[in-house]
């Protein structure tokens, strides 16, 4: 048996789990499953990343001393991943001392091998991403967060990444799918063409980190750091056993990443480790993002859905089959509830739950709970051998797109076969054929027929529906479990005749779509208001975001209008600076106004933001007509995702009052002396 190693990324704990951090979990538990059928013996590790400025700063925000803070963040982590059913072998913590042995180890092997100096560093820093930006200067928006950068002067170690450029690239030339999908891969290789600089792994200005042991109150640079809990988890450095294991279970086979920490994990991390002279993962694979009602979820822009309410709605399951059948790995996918509700009772509610259910009750009725015989193979039809071979193809097609990580192709080939069988079931009419005893023969076909693909299904979806499968597994009366069963060894013709069957009960039962999404976000909010932990953010509103959405929410929501007198609405929660921080508000002047055809909410405005031209849609045509607008100074969130609206793109949000008891916007006003393009902070 051989084995295979995967991580999922180590989350960083400067806030609760959010879908985003759920979804690669659930990819990673989901290879675990698949990989186990195919024999191998596989093990996953995930864990946590806890220190950095960050998470100092969410700790202090919190009132928290950050080793509570972060004891608490990784605990909800562990909690939701159980919650979930997710399996996983191993989890490591950043802080925990073990870990810092093993950060100080590679450090000492890098050291030894000349890879690292001292070097002093002058210029613009990004405090919130802990970056030396390296050119321009202070003042300038950070490349990766567009916070403006701040001077600073600081002796630092620096790790010599600029020698590994050659053989960085080498290891993607001789290894093409280190990293994967290839569209991530290409990037990864003309960043590396574009030249590497030397990377500071030292940070003065830090205490929350690991020291590093210069003795100089320096500590390591989070990347330096975190990226070692792949080794330590396994044993690294720890001696005995612990040691022997991390020799057997390294090199990695699979690193799990989000895009936007691909480069951290395809570019340093093969290097630092090619400096230490340690074995190479064998591979890197860089997801997408979830879009949500346009918004991404990362952990750059805070938490909007989480998964406790979908699970204790329709179960992990639907979630599980959701998002590895509607994301195509490795692209961006989006998500909201109405999409996964849909799916949920289209494909698992009608298509697999009805098959199950009804081939299963109608086994019960005619046979009385026992597998019929099937004809010999001269009474058969071409039909029934068109389910056979339709069988033995997708058994063939899903093993296969499932090693190469495309789930939904494969999750699209095994609902080929549920569509072929409940086809074949409307055709054949098992219930008419009960009614004439001549056809008892026929009907036995037909049933066991319907019966031994059902099987193959619950095999084949088992890793992406593990409660269900089983279930499924069960009340077909099988032995053992469906998770034990080895692909490698599935074909057809193997359930067991005159077996008996267990009690039918629905696995999926049908969800009523506008009562579910009420539950869903009365359970969101729910848990946010009772749940609300130190560094978790509170739920967005689950209403699309958009220039026009204060109006649009408050109709949606179905509150009555108060009156106008009434008082402001509540305050909303507090946030933290970081929180704030992420808006970019700036000053914009409109250069011209249109309404949008076939609305009367709508307008469409070329909008001046200093930098550049955006124009933007927003719901404000029943207070302002375009021509008033033309040269008025408005505030605009610069930095929303694009939208559509009416068919046009959307770029940013004009800030409007809105005023009790009414829909109607009113525009912030900026005196005409203050430039275009300002910030507000
Ligand atoms: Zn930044």
């Amino acid at each position: 048996m051989s084995k295979y190693y995967l991580t999922t990324p180590l989350y960083y704990v400067n806030a609760q789990p959010h879908l985003g951090h759920t979804y690669s979990t659930i990819v990673a538990d989901v290879i675990r499953r698949f990989r186990r059928m195919q024999g191998h013996e596989a093990l996953m590790l995930t864990g946590t990343d806890e220190h950095g400025q960050k998470v100092e700063r969410s700790a202090q925000a919190a009132g928290m001393d950050p080793q509570a803070f972060t004891d608490q963040v990784t605990q909800s982590f562990r909690a939701l991943w159980d919650e979930l059913g997710l399996q996983y072998d191993f989890f490591i913590r950043t802080t925990e001392a073990r870990h810092a042995v093993a950060v100080q180890k590679l450090f000492h092997l890098v050291e030894k091998a000349g890879y690292i100096y001292k070097g002093s560093y002058a210029g613009p820093y990004c405090f919130f991403d802990e970056l030396y930006v390296g050119e321009g200067q202070a003042g300038d928006p950070c490349p990766l967060c567009g916070r403006p950068t701040e001077q600073v002067t600081e002796e630092n170690y620096f790790f010599k990444l600029s020698a590994f450029e050659q053989p960085l690239l080498k290891l993607y030339r001789d290894q093409p799918d280190f990293v994967r999908p290839e569209s991530r891969r290409n990037e990864v290789i003309s960043f590396v063409r574009g030249g590497l600089r030397d990377l500071s792994i030292s940070r003065a200005n830090l205490k929350w980190g690991i020291p590093m042991p210069t003795g100089d109150n320096h500590v390591f640079y989070v990347w330096f750091d975190a990226l070692m809990g792949y080794m330590t988890g396994i044993g690294f450095a720890q001696g005995g056993a612990e040691e022997e294991r991390w020799k057997r279970l390294w090199p990695a086979d699979l690193h799990l990443v989000g895009k936007e920490i691909l480069r951290f994990h395809a570019v340093y991390w093969p290097a630092f480790l090619m400096a230490a002279g340690l074995p190479l993962p064998r591979g890197v694979y860089a997801h997408g993002w979830l879009l949500f009602e346009q918004d991404k979820m990362s952990k750059s822009r805070g938490n909007i859905v989480s998964a406790e309410p979908i699970h204790r709605v329709m179960g992990a399951d639907g979630l599980r089959y959701f998002l590895l059948r509607e994301i195509v790995f490795g692209q961006d996918g989006s998500f909201s509830y109405d999409a996964l509700v849909d799916r949920y009772n289209s494909d698992l509610a009608n298509d697999l739950g009805n098959l199950a259910k009804r081939t299963l009750d109608m086994i019960s009725r005619y046979f009385d709970g026992e597998i019929p015989y099937p004809s010999g193979v001269a009474a058969r039809q071409g039909a029934d051998q068109e389910v056979q071979d339709k069988a033995t193809e997708t058994i063939q097609a899903a093993t296969a797109t499932f090693d190469a990580f495309e789930f939904s192709r494969g999750l699209e080939a095994i609902w080929g076969l549920v569509a072929a069988v409940n086809k074949y079931l409307v055709e054949n009419e098992p219930w008419t054929l009960a009614d004439q005893p001549d056809e008892r023969p026929r009907l036995a076909t037909v049933l066991y027929t319907a019966a031994e693909a059902l099987r193959i299904v619950s095999v084949l979806a088992a890793p992406v529906l593990p409660v269900s499968a089983g279930r499924i597994w069960r009340q077909l009366g099988l032995s053992g479990e469906v998770h034990e069963q080895l692909l490698a060894e599935l074909k057809w013709g193997q359930l067991p005749l005159g077996g008996k069957i267990a009690k039918v009960e629905a696995v999926f039962p049908r969800l009523d779509k506008a009562a579910t999404i009420a539950e869903l976000r009365r359970l969101e909010q729910e848990l946010s208001a009772a749940g609300r932990k130190p560094g978790q953010k509170p739920a967005a509103p689950a209403a699309p975001q958009g220039p026009q959405a204060p109006a649009e929410q408050a109709r949606s929501a179905g509150q009555p209008a108060p009156p106008p007198a009434a008082a402001a609405p509540p305050l909303g929660e507090r946030i933290t600076i970081d929180d704030f921080a992420k808006v970019d508000m700036r000053v914009g002047q409109v250069l011209a106004a249109e309404r949008v055809k076939g609305t009367d909410k709508l307008l469409k405005l070329t909008v001046d933001i200093g930098l550049e031209t955006r124009t933007m849609v927003a719901g404000i045509a029943e207070a302002y007509r375009p021509e008033s607008l033309i040269g008025r100074k408005v505030v605009i969130v610069a930095n929303l995702q694009p939208r559509k609206l009416r068919g046009i793109e959307s770029n940013g949000m004009i800030v409007a009052a809105v005023l009790t008891g009414s829909d109607k916007p009113v525009l912030v006003s900026v005196p005409d002396e203050v430039p275009n393009g300002s910030k507000l902070k």
